[in-house]
């Protein structure tokens, strides 16, 4: 990907808005997204047990609004998006495209009417107040420096690659992920990944079978193996993300089986299903989960939005799955799901 530029896009926007954008840019194939909310800096540091670490020049160096920076990789004239992003709260369900950069851009206005109609209260388009910067550079040092050691959960350390071996306070029962996502979904920052990683900490026992649903960065399949899976299968409808989660497997030395495509396409059963998708998929898929677990066995979703949390969970119910925990961050929820037991 050496050959690639990068363009940076600068959105201001407000708080509510700044998630729901967030996710778009995910989706819409942004190598990274970072949020700078001013209002959140300013709680933190008011907190008794922060760091005082912040002078007077540093909190009026802050942004009035909340500044939120994405980068595309450019080749050429275009920028390497996911088409099928920007028609709905939906995953991309296809590999990168190219469109002209200047069409994609000129295009955000209207993608983001259209992110303020279907997301109701959240006023997207608002909080929208322009493209500041549309510059290719190299983004690796603006945007890797983001990327640090994220600790997950009480075992799981999600180490950026290029961040190897710079593990602060190490434990011995640690449970490193070596990761680099790339273009894939899966870097461990969003609260759908860990809230994932935190369940199958809790869950999963040595031994089991684990299929990952939408696998993307194949990051919870390298946990579920860390965690002492005996055999994980990762799916994903797109060959990129396989591609990437293949190399992630061998950078942790983990064996792991790939298949690209659906649950349609699997024929085994597990004991632990984890699935980081959105409600729209999963809840499309329930019936077809069923037959993928085990009898008794365990069934992770995550990327649950508050707001279809119970309707989720009834559905759920309906198909014979019990929702045995549930788990939030910020909006974000996943349900962990027992498939009953009718031989008991
Ligand atoms: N498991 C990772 C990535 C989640 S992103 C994590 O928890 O961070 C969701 C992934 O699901 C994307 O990579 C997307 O390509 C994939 N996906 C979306 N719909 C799918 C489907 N119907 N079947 C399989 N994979 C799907």
């Amino acid at each position: 990907m050496s050959a690639f530029e990068v363009v940076e896009l600068t959105f201001h926007t407000t708080h509510d808005a700044s998630e729901i954008l967030a996710f778009w840019l995910h989706e819409s194939g942004a190598l990274g997204v970072t949020i700078v909310d001013p209002e959140e800096i300013r709680a933190d540091l008011a907190r008794p047990d922060s760091l005082d670490y912040a002078g007077k020049d540093f909190l009026d160096s802050l942004p009035e609004t909340v500044v939120l920076t994405a980068w595309f990789y450019k080749d050429g004239e275009d920028m390497l998006i996911r088409e099928e992003a920007g028609s709905g709260m939906v995953y991309a369900e296809k590999a990168p495209v190219r469109m002209n950069a200047l069409a994609f851009i000129a295009s955000i206005g209207d993608r983001l009417q259209m992110l303020h109609e279907e997301s109701g209260e959240k006023d997207v388009n608002l909080g929208f107040q322009s493209v500041l910067v549309v510059k290719p550079e190299d983004w690796e040092d603006n945007w890797k420096k983001y990327q640090k050691p994220l600790r997950i959960g009480e075992r799981f350390v999600v180490v950026p690659t290029w961040h190897e071996g710079e593990v602060e306070e190490k434990k011995d029962d640690d449970l490193e992920i070596l990761l680099d996502a790339g273009m894939a979904f899966g870097s461990g920052s969003h609260e759908t990944t860990r809230l994932c990683l935190e369940l199958m900490e809790k869950t999963l026992k040595p031994g089991d079978e684990v299929l990952d649903l939408g696998t993307g960065s194949g990051i919870l399949a390298i946990g579920a193996k860390k965690l002492g899976a005996a055999r994980v299968l990762a799916v994903d409808i797109d060959p990129q993300a396989v591609k990437t989660a293949k190399e992630n497997a061998k950078t942790n030395r983990v064996e792991i089986s790939f298949h690209t495509g659906t649950l349609d396409d699997v024929d085994d059963t597990f004991d632990l299903v984890v699935a980081n998708i959105v409600f729209d998929v999963l809840s499309k898929l329930r019936s077809d989960f069923l037959t993928k677990v085990k009898p008794g066995g365990k069934l992770i979703c995550s990327g649950i939005l508050s707001d279809d949390v119970e309707q989720f969970a009834s559905l759920m119910a309906e198909s014979g799955f019990h929702c045995v925990k549930e788990t939030s961050d910020n909006d974000w929820h996943a349900l962990l799901f027992q498939r009953e037991d009718l031989s008991s």
